[in-house]
Formats: C-alpha cells, sequence, structure tokens
C-alpha cells in the first residue's frame, strides 16, 4: 500500500472532465509516520533525522521506492530522481557511479529498469518500469471514461465496453487498468450480482488501482486516489487530491472533526453538486456517508436512525468507523447521551478516533451536569 506516500501535484488539461482542477499546494508526505512538507529538501531531512536507517534510498518525484516496480508514467528529468546515502552502483548490472543514476534513469523512456544501491550494508534493489504515456492516449481514456460515466450504470458489462474502448491506448494501459481495478472493486464491494470477485477482493483492487495511478498527474487519478483514500480513513490525503465538491467537503469534515473541531465549524455542505465522473467511480455506502458529512448537525440528529440502521449492516470496518463517528454526533447532537456514549466508546480502541472519542464523552458528561 503505497499510494499515499506523496503527490507532486501539477496541473493539466484534462480533455474536457469537468471535475478538472488544480489542486492547492505542492506536497511532501513521508511514508514512514505520514507527516507532511512543502518541500523535498524538508521531507529529506527529516527523513534522515527522524527515520535513521543506513539502506540506500532511491526518490522519484518525492516518492521513496521500496520492494513494488515502480511506474514511471511521465517523461522526467534528472532532477525528478534522487540517489542517497549510496557509494556503489549498477544499472541494470552495469556498474556506474552513484551520480550518474538520476541522468540515466530520465533517458528512459519506455523499457523495464533494476538500480542496485549499496554502501557498507546489503545493497538495495530498486525495479522501475518506464511507460511514459502518450497525451493522446491519456486523453482517449479520459474521453471513453467520460462517456462511460454519462450512460450511468456501472456493470461487469459495461466496464468490459469501456476495457474494449481503451484497447487502443496502449501506452496508458496502466491509467486504464487503474482506473478498471477501482471500478471492479466497487462492483465487488457492492456485491453486484454479476462481479465473480469475491467481496473482500475489493481491498486489495482498491489498493492496487491507487498504486498504479500514482505516477499519473490527471484529474481522474487524483478523484480515484482520493476516494481510496477516503475509503481508508486516510482523510488528509483524501482531502489533498479530491476535486471541489462533497468528497473534498467531507474529507475535510473528518480530518478536522478528528482533531477537535466542532461539526458545524468543521465544515460547510459543498455547493458544487456531485457530476457524472464522481458518481461512477463512488459505491453506494461511500455515497451515503458522503451525503450525510454534508449536513449541519441539527440535519445530522435527525439522521441517526437511518445511519444506525446502516451501521447494523454489513459494512466494512473502515467505513463503520465513519459511520460510527456519524452517528456518534447525530445521537449527541439530538441529546441521545446514552447511545451518543454507548457509540463513541466503540471507537476509543482505535488511534485515530480515540482522542474524539474521549472529547465526545466528556462533553456529554459537562452537558449532563449542567441539567
Ligand atoms: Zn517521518
Amino acid at each position: 500500500m503505497g499510494f499515499w506516500h506523496t503527490g507532486y501535484l501539477e496541473f493539466h488539461d484534462n480533455a474536457g472532465l469537468d471535475f478538472a482542477y488544480r489542486p492547492q499546494r505542492l506536497i511532501y508526505h513521508c511514508q514512514h509516520c505520514g507527516q507532511h512538507f512543502d518541500s523535498m529538501d524538508d521531507l529529506r531531512r527529516h527523513r534522515f533525522q527522524s527515520h535513521p536507517y543506513t539502506c540506500p534510498l532511491l526518490f522519484v518525484r518525492g516518492i521513496e521506492l521500496g520492494a513494488t516496480p515502480f511506474r514511471v508514467t511521465r517523461s522526467a528529468q534528472p532532477s525528478d530522481f534522487v540517489v542517497e546515502l549510496c557509494t556503489i552502483a549498477t544499472f541494470n548490472g552495469t556498474p556506474r557511479e552513484p551520480r550518474e543514476i538520476p541522468k540515466l534513469l530520465a533517458e528512459v523512456s519506455h523499457d523495464k529498469v533494476k538500480v542496485e544501491l549499496g554502501n557498507d550494508g546489503p545493497p538495495a534493489v530498486f525495479e522501475l518500469v518506464f511507460q511514459i504515456a502518450d497525451e493522446m492516449h491519456l486523453k482517449g481514456v479520459e474521453a471513453s471514461f467520460l462517456q462511460f460515466a454519462n450512460r450511468k450504470l456501472l456493470t461487469v458489462r459495461a466496464l468490459e465496453v469501456f476495457i474494449q474502448e481503451c484497447r487502443a491506448f496502449n501506452t496508458a494501459d496502466a491509467y486504464w487498468g487503474g482506473i478498471c481495478d477501482y471500478l471492479y472493486g466497487v462492483l465487488a464491494k457492492e456485491r453486484a450480482p454479476d462481479s465473480s470477485l469475491p467481496y473482500d477482493e475489493y481491498r486489495e483492487r482498491f489498493n492496487r488501482a491507487a498504486d498504479a495511478l500514482l505516477d499519473y498527474d490527471r484529474s481522474l487519478a487524483h478523484l480515484v486516489r482520493s476516494l481510496v483514500a477516503f475509503h481508508f480513513n486516510h482523510f488528509e490525503d483524501a482531502a489533498l487530491f479530491a476535486p471541489p465538491g462533497q468528497l473534498h467537503m467531507a474529507s475535510m469534515r473528518f480530518e478536522a472533526v478528528l482533531k477537535g473541531i466542532s461539526w458545524d465549524e468543521a465544515g460547510t455542505p459543498a455547493r458544487k453538486p456531485s457530476n457524472a465522473p464522481e458518481d461512477m467511480l463512488t459505491d453506494h455506502e461511500t455515497l451515503r456517508i458522503l451525503r450525510w458529512t454534508q449536513l449541519p448537525l441539527t440535519e445530522l440528529a435527525a439522521e441517526a436512525e437511518n445511519i444506525a440502521a446502516l451501521v447494523k449492516c454489513d459494512v466494512p470496518e473502515f467505513d463503520r468507523l465513519k459511520l460510527n463517528v456519524l452517528l456518534a454526533e447525530a445521537y449527541a447532537a439530538s441529546r441521545d447521551a446514552v447511545h451518543a456514549r454507548k457509540t463513541a466508546r466503540e471507537l476509543i480502541g482505535n488511534a485515530k478516533t480515540a482522542g474524539w472519542a474521549e472529547r465526545l464523552i466528556a462533553r456529554l458528561a459537562g452537558e449532563e451536569q449542567n441539567t
């Protein structure tokens, strides 16, 4: 799982996708502790001070490479590659000076490359798959996706038609492949009758999709990555990649509420209505969660029964966390302290929600004393 490691975001034309947007800022994540930094230098400084490992490292556009092959999908400059803690190197088996590696990597456009970096300790081996996508192919995938989304019907058959259309766009195959992986995941998660995947497979598909789309700097890729991050409750990352709208607002609100900001102060409802690509990519449970999360507390309170009914269903643990936060806030707002406390207690054991749950329970106790 590596999709939230970092994002070096730039704006590109988006082939008429109506959710084209400019991410707010460039951001670099530490994949070891999740902290964010505004520059690659700050990230690297933090990386060595806080996580002093001695293995050689290879970064691509701020992403620290691990054991999984990394797919490079946009043309790169030598400065996009950074080699650290390395005294000897090989490039596809040939010995090279470590300082030559970035330039050699930047010259590749369609190939698999193996880089071995060494120092006094055991060597580190990195695999990179270069497939620089043709702009026309990327736009072709997006145009096909837009048509697919406008038909507003997600079935295995409809997805196969989309795949058939995309086959011509071979330099962008990981792009449409990532989108399809994600949508097969949605079908499994929704237990679609024509899906042959087991239910639990959706997690693997979501992660695979986010990994495949890591280096695509396109709105559609950002949207999928944001939905995956939101599903796995990485709200800060979800907010970074989400276009303006319900998903962005919900990510911001969850992030803020869990940090201690009150529900109503933590966001105002998204004014922009959702759009066809976003609807097509959002599974039923997430859609309901997004809609509830837009509501001010007074309206959320009126939804307590509906939220409770969904919590009782067989929903993934990640969705259950969001639903229980919604439910506890709804109960608290409707002055049902008993149920609010009971719901909040279920989230005390989770590091992400413990602080919020304790604050809510303390607030309820305070309110009871005052009445
Ligand atoms: Zn860190």
